[in-house]
């Protein structure tokens, strides 16, 4: 026992999993980008291809049948990004579920915490304004708590950009460790022989805080562990992970029984940069490890027993202002004057007036903030540090505001509600990923500008009128490396300002995108829609609906009428009423189809070809019928005169009855789509089964649905043949959790 002990060799593999804040400010709903295809963002891609597949880690047989599954975060250190938190809280709940519940699990069972906060929306620190910065780790540390049920013991620092003010602000609140590359740190001391000593990798150290007089103050220390950061550059860049032996084997050579090993990559390394480096780490956790006694440990189960061996001062970084661990020059890679993320050939320039713009528009935000503040709050900057709270929707606006308000005054309310929800996005509007990448047009950048611009718009009706002119004065002078996109201004012009959109507009098309997703309730970052009546009559839809803003404390209640027998002349009819029974009218507008932005045009016009298409559906399955019959006399005619055709209304029909299944988990659609399976089999027809983004955005709902649905094991079983038949991974891929979470089986 002593012996196995001893050689026992301690790896933290630290997993950072993160995507920026991706919602439209004005809707609420997920922004739709087309380069994540055929998913409508990258979160969604993201999870499918990384952190849903890391909770089902699979391990295969010889047969390519699936023998175990491994949940990978039984063995990580890890964090997730609260905006990535908060995508799939409303779209995944189950596995959002697993995650929360494998850190309490962990947590309860050993005492010590795999998961860690997050600088909450991943602002680069080093750059913010002083309120900012400790709004960001607060937020960060109590998103924390609100999910998971207690204080986190570290936190993930934004592309662990970090200088001396930054600990200071991490020690007044309690977090006992970061994890940074090697390179930011100075140097470092022995703490027992006081000899200064090289700074190496895989290493704990402390810093300790000083008085004005240079003087270390004991009290105010924080743990800092340096990553490996060759061994996790090779992970993350090169080919270490397409095999679970070599991976586990590159580990256990540089791990000596003395010390512990700590990768340290961002987590979609594995699954996402890296196709199947998920499957690695479950078959490396479950088999490989234990062959060179190497044990998965979390940060904080090792600093339980371990004190740190030297003293650490951190690097101030080429101008003073900190550093990181993607940029070399510091921070200059979010600020300007360095050509990282340059592919070698784009001009990085524009980075310094973005940086300039984003600081301005902090200080002016910050100073509204706390003029407006101070008029209506006991305490202004304690109550948007504990605004999160509303946010995570564990307090309602109202309870949330009695304790912080000077008056209880439907005026102080809504102020309140408003300058609250500026900081917000302010905040937003900061998210490092902005910077990032080669030019201003990027769609993160984008997604700045658009929080800016949502920002500003809280501010202008607060009477704070012309700081867009501001800000995009600024911003045009940041050139676009693309010549017809000229500069910041430009861009925002043409491609975030549209999102600004009329409340009745965005109003009507919830509820229209609610009706054609064929559920009663919808509900995205902002709104929550609830239909009380739909009825189509030829071309139009009427509806009752009730729309909760959770953003403006007030509900409201619509008949919408929608119009699309004229596809050139699409009409929406909104009416406001005062209650849910609908009878006093308030408001009523009409919309033409141009007023809604390109985006929601293409949505619509989309769901709008839908219902044709199931309209068409009697006449594919005439169509099938008749080629049925056909097959019956002489097959090999059959399928020559028919072969476009079958081509065409197998896909048809198949689409047709899949959208009714996800809908409505209705299984006799799936025995149409066997038959249809079973008859072109007769004829060694292969069907090329295509997943198209329509049928890629129900299954969030589907899944959900598949999951509540009390169904017998047979039935799944089936179904993930067929799926598996017809090559549809993504679906086939939550079948198979839903059949080992329910059965706790992977096969028959
Ligand atoms: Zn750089």
């Amino acid at each position: 026992m002593d012996d196995k002990n001893k050689k026992t060799k301690f790896v933290i593999i630290h997993s950072h999993m993160y995507q920026p804040p991706r919602e439209d400010p004005f809707t609420g709903d997920f922004d739709f980008d087309f380069s994540a295809k055929p998913y409508e963002c990258w979160n969604h891609r993201i999870a499918m291809e990384c952190y849903f597949p890391n909770l089902y880690g699979r391990v295969f047989d010889k047969n390519g049948e699936i023998i175990e599954m491994i949940n990978n975060y039984d063995y990580l250190n890890f964090n997730f990004g609260p905006t990535l938190l908060n995508w799939m809280e409303i779209k995944y709940p189950i596995y959002y579920k697993k995650i929360i519940d494998t850190v309490k699990k962990i947590k309860e069972k050993k005492g010590f915490s795999p998961a860690i906060a997050q600088v909450y929306n991943h602002t680069i620190l080093p750059l913010d304004s002083f309120e900012t910065q400790i709004n960001q780790v607060v937020w960060g540390i109590k998103d924390f708590y609100n999910r998971f049920g207690f204080n986190p013991d570290g936190i993930w620092l934004s592309e662990t950009a970090v200088n001396e003010n930054v600990l200071r602000i991490l020690i007044d609140h309690n977090i006992k460790y970061i994890i940074l590359a090697p390179y930011q740190i100075k140097y470092c001391l022995d703490i027992k022989t006081k000899e200064t000593k090289q700074v190496l990798p895989n290493e704990h150290y402390i810093w300790f805080d000083r008085n004005k007089e240079g003087k270390k103050i004991e009290s105010r220390n924080i743990n800092i562990f340096t990553y490996d950061l060759e061994l996790s550059q090779k992970i993350a860049f090169e080919n270490l992970t397409f095999n679970a032996e070599i991976f586990a084997k590159n580990i256990a050579e540089k791990t000596t029984p003395s010390n512990f090993i700590l990768i340290a990559t961002d987590g979609e390394t594995y699954g996402h940069h890296h196709k199947f480096a998920d499957l690695t780490l479950s078959y490396a956790f479950r088999y490989e490890f234990e062959k060179y006694s190497l044990k998965p440990i979390t940060i904080s189960e090792y600093l339980s027993t371990h004190s740190p061996k030297y003293e650490a001062e951190i690097n101030e970084g080429i101008d003073g202002d900190g550093t990181s661990w993607s940029c070399s020059h510091g921070v200059r890679r979010w600020k300007g004057g360095c050509p990282c993320g340059d592919e070698g050939k784009y001009d990085t320039s524009w980075r310094f007036a973005f940086r300039l713009a984003a600081k301005w528009i902090d200080e002016v935000i910050n100073d509204i903030y706390f003029e407006e503040g101070k008029k209506i709050f006991k305490d202004p900057l304690n109550t948007r540090l504990n605004y999160i709270d509303v946010i995570n929707r564990k307090k309602g606006f109202v309870e949330f505001i009695k304790d912080h308000i000077l008056k209880e005054d439907d005026e102080y309310y809504e102020k309140a509600n408003k300058i609250l929800l500026m900081i917000k996005y302010q905040m937003f509007s900061l998210t490092s990923c902005g910077w990032f990448f080669n030019d201003i047009s990027r769609i993160e950048a984008q997604q700045d500008m658009k929080y800016a611009l949502k920002a500003m718009t809280i501010a202008e009706e607060l009477g704070y009128k012309g700081i867009e002119k501001g800000y995009l004065s600024l911003i045009e002078m940041a050139k676009s490396n693309f010549s017809k996109l000229k500069d910041g201004k430009n861009i925002y012009i043409k491609f975030v300002k549209p999102s600004k959109l009329k409340n009745e507009i965005i109003h009507s098309y919830l509820v229209l995108k609610t009706l054609f997703l064929n559920k009663e309730n919808y509900s995205n970052l902002i709104y929550k829609i609830k239909i009380y009546e739909k009825n189509i009559i030829q071309n139009t839809i009427i509806a009752k609906a009730e729309i909760r803003d959770t953003e403006n404390i007030k509900d409201f209640f619509v008949l919408l009428e929608f119009d699309f027998t004229d596809r050139e002349k699409i009409k929406t009819k909104i009416k406001y009423y005062n209650d849910k029974n609908f009878k006093i009218e308030e408001n009523n507008f009409e919309i033409s189809f141009d007023e809604y932005s390109d985006k929601i045009q293409l949505e619509l016009l989309k769901y709008i070809a839908q219902i044709a298409k199931e309209r068409n559906i009697e006449f594919y399955e005439k169509e099938f019928e008749i080629f049925k019959s056909q097959i019956k006399i002489n097959k090999n005619m059959a399928f020559e005169n028919f072969e476009d055709d079958i081509k065409y209304f197998s896909f048809q029909l198949i689409t047709a009855y899949l959208i009714k299944f996800i809908k409505s988990i209705d299984f006799s659609n799936i025995e149409k789509i066997n038959d249809i399976i079973k008859t072109l089999k007769e004829i060694n027809f292969e069907i090329d089964y295509r997943i198209t983004n329509d049928i890629i955005n129900l299954m969030p709902d589907f899944t959900e649905k598949l999951y509540n649905t009390q169904i017998e094991k047979e039935k799944l079983i089936n179904l993930r043949n067929i799926f598996k038949e017809l090559k549809i991974f993504p679906f086939l891929f939550h079948i198979e959790n839903i059949i080992f979470e329910k059965f706790n089986t992977t096969s028959r």
